[in-house]
């Protein structure tokens, strides 16, 4: 995928629509660094914004008409008002912009009449990398701007992108996804308290790399697994009587494990242990201690794949192999799981031929190739002019 830049959009707006555009936005793509299933559970996640990126680009449009255009799509989509009910089929990705739209008005912020929008990304769109959010947040602050405001606090624009994902897309997300696309910053995570939500940033040592391996498998019951460890936590913070299992300590928990059952006592562990390592990997990155950051990740790991289950042996191989490797520092399964993407932590001296050969070992027991992507750290969402 080629990394478009702010030449390239305006030259792509220019052929779409015939001259310029008045804004260009970009905002990037996150990965999850840890904390695994806390953020439904009333606890902490850190998120990395990363440098992949979701570009839009925007003017007015002098006919009162709304058109739409993602690079690499087929034609433009133009619509002469509002739709107002979801688009389906092959346009339905334009519910995201136009979501942004309608939620500007749903938070009393200023709204454009009309608009000629267009879109370009170096985000694998489904790659568990957020490109939903980040096409969400350049969006905003394009609009924003064609309607004359140039700045929006981040935690609002967060909460917009969230509010137009779960109102006009029907994605029940929570806030790591906007939050960290948000707040980004070069060289900094992103600490979000999901109960606030509360946002910081915590430096992240230049010399230390982010790998993705995205299996692309996706398991059939994804949404099925997904509702069931909803479940399964809701009535393990019942059982123990706290509104959230993020409420208890490792300590507490161990000493009410007993009221639970077999499997809810596992979901339990694992959200109250994960909790307490996205404060132990904040406290680590505040003393630089770059190899304990690797160990709590691949702790994260093998939580994730012996108490919470929605690991898979595709992923736990990446994870065996990576954590083998003497210029990782930890890796593990990021995003929701049952599928998807292994994230690791790295040295400088971590190489793409180290990459390769890990991916040539998973293709010989899995069938095919994980897509590898290597990230940094990148800035939040942000207007370019
Ligand atoms: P993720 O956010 O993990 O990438 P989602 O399923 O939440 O996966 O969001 C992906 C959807 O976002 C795509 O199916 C598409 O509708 C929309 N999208 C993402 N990137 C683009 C793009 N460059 N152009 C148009 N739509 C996009
Ligand atoms: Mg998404």
């Amino acid at each position: 995928m080629s990394s478009p830049s702010r030449e390239s959009i305006a030259a792509q707006f220019l052929s779409t629509y015939g001259r310029a555009p008045a804004v260009v936005a970009r905002a990037p793509g996150r990965v999850e660094f840890i904390g695994n299933h806390t953020d439904y559970n009333g606890g902490a996640v850190l998120g990395a914004a990363i440098d992949r990126y979701v570009w839009v680009a925007a003017a007015p449009n002098a006919q009162g008409r709304l058109r739409l255009f993602s690079v690499g799509g087929k034609s433009v989509l133009e619509l002469p008002s509002d739709p107002g009910a979801r688009i389906t089929g092959p346009d339905s990705w334009a519910n995201y912009p136009l979501g942004v739209w309608r939620s500007l008005k749903d938070f009393g912020l200023p709204q454009p009449a009309s608009f000629d929008l267009l879109v370009d990304s170096d985000l694998p769109p489904g790659a568990g990398l957020s490109s939903s959010a980040a096409l969400e947040l350049a969006t905003a602050l394009a609009l924003l701007k064609l309607a004359g405001k140039a700045d929006l606090p981040a935690d609002r624009l967060a909460a917009l992108g969230r509010h137009a994902e779960n109102q006009y897309v029907g994605v029940p997300c929570g806030i790591l996804d906007q939050g960290t696309s948000a707040f980004g910053q070069a060289g900094h995570l992103v600490h979000i308290d999901c109960r606030g939500p509360a946002f910081a940033r915590v430096p992240f040592p230049a010399n230390a790399h982010l790998w993705i391996f995205n299996t692309r498998e996706k398991h059939a019951l994804i949404d099925g697994f997904y509702a069931t460890r909803n479940q399964e936590c809701l009535d393990a913070a019942k059982a123990l009587g706290v509104a959230f299992l993020a409420d208890l300590t490792p300590a507490q928990l161990a000493a009410k494990i007993g009221a639970l059952s077999p499997a809810l006592a596992k979901r339990a562990k694992h959200i109250v242990e994960e909790h307490a390592r996205v404060r132990d990997t904040v406290e680590a990155l505040r003393r630089g201690d770059l190899a304990a950051v690797g160990r709590l990740l691949t702790a994260s790991h093998r939580s994730s794949q012996h108490l919470f289950e929605n690991s898979t042996p595709a992923l736990d191989l990446l994870v065996d192999l990576l954590a083998a490797h003497p210029a990782v520092l930890g890796a593990r399964l990021t995003g929701g799981g049952f599928g998807g993407a292994v994230m690791a932590l790295t040295k400088d001296n971590f190489t793409a031929a180290d990459a390769a050969g890990i991916a040539r070992v998973h293709r010989a027991a899995h069938g095919r190739e994980p897509e590898m992507i290597h990230l940094q750290a990148a800035d939040g969402a942000m207007l370019l002019g």
